[in-house]
């Protein structure tokens, strides 16, 4: 049977392009077909985005402790200024990743696909049918947004960066890493900033240490935090929102975001044609190879619910493009991913967190906490936290997790050595560089303290 092309693709977002490019550099004929803009979350409304306007909220702490190094310093914010920069950078690589599409041979469609059978899409908009061996979901994933009277009157991430302008008050509802790096931009901003989240401690599933220092370091900066809470229902009288918590209680917000956790882009697309059953979440289940149930779709990134970050999404399109294009099939290993929170104060970890290592047998934990040295001449007290954890036996490192400025920076490199199964004698071995943060995980001498047989010594 013959098909229009080799791969067709769905999504041109992190997953989407590399899988494409790769394929086409091995010699396939491959269309990309992409309904808003080519980059997809992380390029357009995701990572970088959020990550200049991070920058963007930083100089508000530069600011506080610049007076202690002898500067007086007059600032002012100005929102459209921020916004009008970050289109014009995300645009530059909008074009950047089509161009580097177009360079291996890609057809860069823009248009809506849904599947019409296991070989098969139709572009909505332009209504025609196109065929291929294999298709390729990766059509990432969108946010969650609660099912409450009012809920229209909410903004998601997808807004947040292009508000017309700041909001003087905004509430943020949620309590993973999307909430607490908006709560982080929008006070660093100057917009009185609260985060309500139904849990009782924020960023569930990371180390207790690094939940309790961003807690302590959001509240320091303004931000008011309530817990065990939700949003019950939204009304708007007038300018603001008005917001009904799950206690009754009522407040007035000049606006509301949920951060409530994304969900996969399946929603319409035409799976259940080609056989093809999403489970009741909306995720495409898939094998070590991204190879649905059914043989000719393939389906890489946040649309199958490993793991919601970009780099995975990449390394999944470009192992899959490796298996079926160029005769060398690889499977991404989940199992050791780096992730930052880029908060204030921001968070890096790679590895088990303490309190899962310590069900892996008996663990040695070495802590260190101090004042950032360029908070020194200030009257700030935050303190950083660096937290190595080892197995006892063989010292290997089980877990890294820092809390403070350049965690992430620092983060990436700790999971190199990782990797290679590193212990702790192969750190002590590391010459410390001096003086900087990260010499502390060089440095540690007797564990700060351990575990025997699962219970804290
Ligand atoms: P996406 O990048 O979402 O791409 C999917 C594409 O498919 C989209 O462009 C969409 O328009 C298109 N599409 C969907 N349906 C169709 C259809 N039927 N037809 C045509 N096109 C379609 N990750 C990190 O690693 N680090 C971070 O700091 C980070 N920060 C983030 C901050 C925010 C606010 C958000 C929302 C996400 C962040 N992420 C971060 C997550 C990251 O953006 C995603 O994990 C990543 O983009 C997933 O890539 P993907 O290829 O699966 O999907």
């Amino acid at each position: 049977m013959s098909y229009d092309y080799d791969l067709l693709v769905i999504g041109a977002g992190s997953g989407g392009v590399r899988a494409a490019r790769m394929a086409a550099t091995y010699g396939a004929k491959v269309a990309i077909i992409e309904e808003f803009r080519v980059g997809g979350t992380c390029v357009i409304r995701g990572c970088v985005p959020k990550k200049l306007y991070v920058y963007a909220a930083r100089f508000q702490d530069q600011f506080d402790i610049a007076s202690s190094f002898g500067w007086q310093v007059d600032a002012r914010f100005d929102w459209a200024t921020l916004v009008a920069n970050k289109e014009k950078e995300i645009t530059r690589l909008e074009a950047a990743y089509t161009a580097n599409l177009e360079k291996p041979g890609v057809e860069v469609i823009k248009d809506r696909a849904v599947v019409t059978g296991p070989n098969s899409v139709k572009l909505v908009g332009e209504g025609r049918g196109l065929t291929a061996r294999y298709l390729l979901v990766a059509t990432g994933a969108r946010p969650f947004i609660p099912d409450v009277p009012g809920a229209e009157f909410g903004i998601t991430s997808n807004e947040a960066f292009d508000l017309p302008e700041l909001p003087h008050s905004i509430l943020i509802e949620g309590g993973g890493y999307v909430a607490v790096e908006f709560a982080t931009i929008f006070a660093g901003l100057g917009v009185h900033t609260t985060l309500v989240y139904r849990g009782d401690c924020l960023l569930r599933g990371f180390d207790e240490d690094m939940r309790r220092g961003l807690e302590a370091g959001l509240t320091d900066r303004g931000i008011r935090i309530i817990y065990q809470t939700t949003i019950a229902s939204m009304a708007k009288p007038d300018e603001d929102v008005l917001v009904t918590f799950s206690d009754g209680v009522t407040a007035p917000y000049g606006a509301v975001m949920f951060a409530t956790g994304r969900v996969p882009n399946t929603d319409g697309l035409g799976l259940e044609t080609a056989g093809l059953a999403t489970d009741e979440k909306g995720t495409i289940a898939v094998d070590a190879y991204s190879q649905s149930k059914v043989p000719s779709i393939y389906a890489v990134g946040d649309v199958t619910g490993r793991a919601q970050l970009t780099p995975v999404a990449i390394r999944e399109g470009w192992y899959f493009a490796e298996t079926v294009f160029n005769n060398n099939p690889l499977s991404v290993d989940h199992g050791l991913i780096p992730t930052a929170v880029f908060a204030e104060p921001e968070i890096g970890t790679v590895g088990l967190t303490e309190a899962e290592a310590a069900t892996h047998g008996d663990i040695d934990v070495y802590v260190a906490r101090f004042r950032p040295m360029q908070n020194t001449l200030s009257t700030r007290t935050e303190r950083m936290v660096l937290k190595l954890i080892t197995e006892k036996d063989g010292g290997r490192v089980l877990g890294v997790h820092i809390l403070g400025p350049s965690a992430a920076e620092m983060i990436q490199l700790v999971a190199v050595p990782m990797g290679m199964g590193a212990n702790k004698a192969d750190f002590d071995r590391a010459i410390a560089l001096h003086p900087s943060a990260a010499e502390e995980l060089v440095t540690f001498k007797g564990p700060s303290y351990i575990y025997r047989n699962g219970t804290k010594v």
